[in-house]
């Protein structure tokens, strides 16, 4: 089966992307993607990584991807996106951009939460795993209440390093009714979520999230889903995303969201 879509993805306008922008829509083609999505990394607040330069990621997306989104038209629906990060960290910087900029799909993702480095950079040895965990699933509820996106990313991503690096096994019983207010939250200001595949490149080997929650988002009304590679380069272009959407179905999905100018259109699956 050809890939379909592939809605979360960074080129070298993001600063860990590795590929050019070009580079990665060539990619997209050649795989037969019909949607794709660059989606680069803006991140809020005093503890995003210092060698990202907000600027020149939001100016060069905004020379770039409307121009490669014409120019590669007839053969992919580019989708000019963003990642953006910590939002509630800093709303009025996030909502100038979000006015500024002619966005198709917005992003919304919590890398670190306040006080703390990304959960990349924390030593989970030295940390409490639990607390934590509380402190990242209240924010991303502040950040579902904030509700300027269009899908929440990754939503177990400090499980790819608590769980998937340091070996630290978690229940995630003791988030479940969290969870469902952050997806009661969401489906209330018209916002979805995403499977993330790049967890399956990775040690944690699993969707983030799982097909589990994502039917739990269902259950509760949820009907805006997309799936993305979170590929920072071409070779992971793509990949996982038979698996996502295999994970959506199970969860009960027959149709997955892509999105023009922030609305979102369904696509059966
Ligand atoms: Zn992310
Ligand atoms: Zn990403």
């Amino acid at each position: 089966m050809a890939v379909l879509f592939d809605l979360h993805s960074h080129c070298d306008l993001s600063f860990d992307g590795k590929s050019s922008a070009e580079e990665m829509v060539r990619r997209a083609v050649e795989l037969g993607v019909m949607y794709y999505a660059l989606t680069d990394h803006v991140d809020l607040g005093d503890h995003a990584d210092p060698d990202q330069d907000i600027e020149t990621t939001v100016n060069g997306a905004r020379e770039q991807i409307p121009e490669l989104r014409k120019r590669y038209a007839d053969k992919v629906t580019l989708l000019y996106g963003v990642e953006l990060g910590q939002a509630v960290h800093e709303p009025e910087t996030a909502e100038r951009l979000l006015r500024e900029n002619g966005y198709d799909f917005v992003i919304g993702s919590v890398h670190n939460v306040r006080g703390y480095d990304d959960f990349y950079f924390l030593d989970h040895n030295k940390l409490d795993p639990i607390k934590l965990l509380d402190i990242y699933f209240d924010e991303l509820l502040e950040t579902a209440e904030w509700g300027k996106f269009d899908v929440m990313a990754h939503i177990t991503y400090p499980l790819r390093y608590i769980v998937g690096e340091y070996g630290i096994k978690i229940d995630m019983q003791r988030w479940k009714g969290r969870l469902d207010e952050i997806f009661r939250a969401l489906i209330r200001n018209g916002c979805g979520i995403e499977i993330n595949t790049s967890g399956l490149r990775q040690k944690l080997n699993r969707l983030m999230p799982e097909a589990s929650m994502v039917k739990r988002y269902r259950e509760l009304g949820g009907e805006i889903l997309t799936v993305g590679s979170d590929a920072h380069c071409t070779d992971d272009l793509g990949k996982g995303i038979e698996e996502g959407i295999a994970a959506a179905r199970e969860a009960g999905f027959d149709r997955i969201a892509v999105f023009k100018n922030r609305k979102p259109t369904f696509v059966e699956i």
